[in-house]
């Protein structure tokens, strides 16, 4: 099974989620040599939040396209560190980056990603998108799509989709599956539009899991159900 995966970039930073930990991803490199171990292939797209949101830059006054350059470079540095602590947790693994940032990552091109990922390489797909305004959910789905992943897989801190934010919210219920237009027309907070439309457009699943409950990702490789699905039916 080739899984695309997104990681938020706060499971990468510290107890706040903010910052570069990497003595803190150990238990993140664990549950993906445990899913490669079981025969899974794996691209993964790591976010930037821990370090810069172009968003927050912008509010506090940057040209919005300059921020997002800036927070797009951080999506570089993470992949950089996650690509690391995979390394020394014995996996084999590629950086590649949208942008050009020659010396520190390989360009982005699908064939050798591809390869890469059927050989058994963990691909980390750096840079976002290559463009502003965009955001890495959208870059997960847009990757996965390309390099034909089987689903993209979207790790959070709870155990799926709810109804609202159960962390806030006695009353919230969780979904074991829901439809692209479900997930529209309730507004429900699972990945930014774009990233929506292209899963719903071409058809690419969706599964919202808990990445901080240790087996998860290896019981995804199984076959077993995890999380909430997200699909056309
Ligand atoms: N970004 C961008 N284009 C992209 C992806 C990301 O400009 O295609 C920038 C944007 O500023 C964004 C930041 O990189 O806020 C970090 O990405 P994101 O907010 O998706 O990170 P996450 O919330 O997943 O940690």
């Amino acid at each position: 099974m080739r899984v695309l995966l997104k990681l938020s970039g706060e499971a990468l930073g510290g107890g706040d989620g903010r910052g570069l930990e990497p003595a803190g991803l150990a238990p993140l490199a664990l549950e993906i040599r445990e899913f490669m171990d079981a025969g899974g292939e794996l691209g993964i797209v790591v976010g930037g939040g821990n370090l810069v949101r172009g968003a927050a830059l912008a509010e506090a006054g940057s040209d919005r396209v300059t921020a997002d350059h800036i927070g797009t470079l951080g999506t570089i540095m993470n992949g950089l560190a996650m690509a690391e602590v995979l390394k020394q947790h014995g996996l084999k693994t590629r950086v590649f980056s949208s942008v050009a940032v020659a010396g520190i990552a390989e360009g982005y091109q699908r064939d050798a990603a591809v390869a890469a990922l059927a050989e058994g390489t963990v691909c980390f797909f750096t840079g976002g998108t290559g463009n502003p305004l965009f955001t890495t959910d959208t870059a997960a789905c847009l990757r996965g799509i390309e390099v034909q992943a089987d689903l993209v897989l979207k790790a959070t801190k709870v155990d799926g989709v709810y109804s609202a934010d159960p962390n806030r919210d006695a009353t919230a219920t969780r979904f074991d599956e829901l439809t692209y237009n479900e997930v529209l027309s309730r507004g429900l907070a699972v990945m930014d539009l774009p990233a929506i439309w292209l899963c719903q457009d071409h058809g690419m699943p969706l599964v919202v899991f808990d990445m901080t409950t240790p087996g998860g990702l290896a019981r995804i490789v199984r076959g077993e159900p995890v999380g909430t699905r997200i699909a056309a039916e």
